[in-house]
């Protein structure tokens, strides 16, 4: 008996009872679902997903994937389907739930992504049965391998990241409903109904193997998350860990609606059924988290990078006029002129070395990784969480307040470059982490209160947080 409809595919609670009469010889059951290889038999109407109406009818669909699982059914008829992928897909409109059906093809899904789906069905699914979350009860089930009416296509060359990213009908005048802080989710709004979240990545942790309770194993992925309020965490299981090798540390912003939590001394957030999660919305809220995020980062970064780019240090070096500013001088030049470039010398005292201290706390040397600072008494360090060799700089905080006769700079906020922390210490970083003990004593005894002359730019650029780049020392 040949089925009558797409649903006869899809009778996952009796695998075993449906009949392989659909039709398709096994080669063409074995089509590799690329667009190159399906051309429409039939007229599809575009419809956006918050106008859709459950019945027959022949849809062309687009939206971004806001969530998915999957779900293996295994069957021993080898052109049945062996399972499916849940998927949440969501547009500015609305969302709703494909359930795609696959034999052979693995589709490799990631949050995010620019998907089209072209069915001839959809339905609405019930409190009763587990064919679609609450939260996007209209679904639709489609095997593009064995049904040729139906298809899935992931866009990745026509996606410029614009479409659909403005969930929710969001308006940059009005407050999307539900949207709270994290401290406020954390203090009980995650009991408020269609609670949402805007939060920006703050580091990703690599992917981890774990065993299910059932002994299979799986895999994980921690995502640091903040916002101006808190920090948590946001924790993908299985298939949709591998979404978050895309995203950067204080740049993507996540909005994350209905998230599964635990509550301990942080939120932990996770991805339960009704979750949604919009990878860098495009609202006023949104771009108001990035730039927050992006001065945190920069004031908090453990070690920038002396910013080689900006400073052209060899006309510096020769130039005919040498100005010595005083601290106050380069303070008020950096208020009058807050877009033009500086550079000069000053000349100081330092009145604290942490040279000691910090090689016994194992941090002469610092950089960041995956948005999390790395300290060692070594010039090269693994990243913990990507495990990516990384080459350190010297700590800028073994270098205590530096002062002259009208002001002062607080420790940590120099930026040395590698030739200036040579000239300064006498020694190649190498040899600073690989000297005896008595000797770093000694050194801090030397350099103590003794006059620099340092050579310094200064250039405040785009919202740049002000600090002075040391490109030589000369005692
Ligand atoms: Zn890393």
């Amino acid at each position: 008996m040949p089925p009558t409809s797409i649903q006869s595919f899809f009778s996952s609670s009796s695998p075993s009872k449906s009949s392989p009469g659909d039709g398709f010889t096994p080669d063409e059951m074995t089509l590799p679902a690329s667009a190159s290889t399906w051309t429409p038999t039939l007229d599809y109407e575009e419809s956006s997903i918050g106008s859709l109406e459950p019945g027959p009818r022949n849809l062309t669909l687009m939206g971004r994937i806001v969530n998915f699982y999957e779900v293996p059914k295994p069957s021993k008829r080898p052109s049945a389907a062996q399972g499916y992928v849940k998927i949440m897909l969501a547009d500015d409109t609305g969302s709703m739930t494909v359930r795609l059906w696959y034999n052979k093809t693995e589709y490799k899904v990631k949050l995010g992504q620019l998907v089209s789906v072209w069915t001839v069905h959809v339905s609405m699914g019930s409190e009763h049965t587990s064919l679609a979350p609450t939260a996007a009860p209209l679904f639709t089930s489609i095997y593009p391998e064995g049904e040729r009416n139906c298809y899935f296509m992931v866009h990745e060359r026509i996606d410029d990241g614009n479409m659909f990213k403005r969930p929710f009908g969001v308006r940059d005048s009005q407050v999307l409903p539900g949207l709270m802080t994290l401290k406020n989710f954390t203090d009980g709004g995650y009991d408020v109904e269609d609670c949402k979240l805007l939060v920006c990545v703050k580091s990703i942790g690599a992917r981890k193997k774990f065993t299910n309770k059932n002994g299979t194993t799986s895999e994980l992925t921690t995502v640091g998350i903040f916002d101006d309020t808190t920090e948590a965490q946001l924790t993908l299981y299985g298939p949709v860990s591998n979404s978050a090798s895309s995203w950067t540390p204080s740049q993507t912003v996540l909005l994350v609606a209905n998230p599964g939590w635990r509550i301990d001394r942080t939120a932990k957030l996770s991805l339960n059924a009704n979750t949604q999660l919009h990878i860098d919305p495009n609202t006023a809220d949104a771009r108001y988290v990035r730039a927050l995020a992006q001065r945190l980062t920069k004031k908090e970064h453990v070690n920038p990078a002396f910013p080689a780019d900006l400073f052209d240090v060899e006309a510096a070096e020769s130039a005919a006029v040498r100005v010595l500013y005083m601290l106050s001088e380069i303070d008020e030049f950096a208020r009058g002129n807050p877009r033009e470039k500086i550079m000069g010398y000053i000349s100081v005292l330092v009145t604290e070395f942490h040279v000691v201290t910090n090689y016994k706390r194992n941090m002469l040397m610092s950089t960041e990784c995956c948005g999390l600072p790395i300290f060692a008494n070594a010039v090269t360090a693994k990243c913990r969480q990507c495990n990516k060799d990384n080459v350190l700089r010297i700590n800028p905080r073994i270098l205590g307040n530096i002062i002259d006769e009208t002001g002062q700079i607080s420790s940590g906020k120099l930026i040395l470059s590698d030739d200036a922390w040579e000239q300064l210490l006498g020694r190649t970083a190498e040899q600073l982490v690989t000297a005896p003990l008595d000797v770093m004593k000694y050194l801090e005894q030397r350099l103590l209160f003794l006059r620099l002359t340092l050579g310094f730019g200064l250039y405040l650029g785009n919202d740049e947080v002000g600090r002075l780049a040391i490109w030589c020392v000369k005692m």
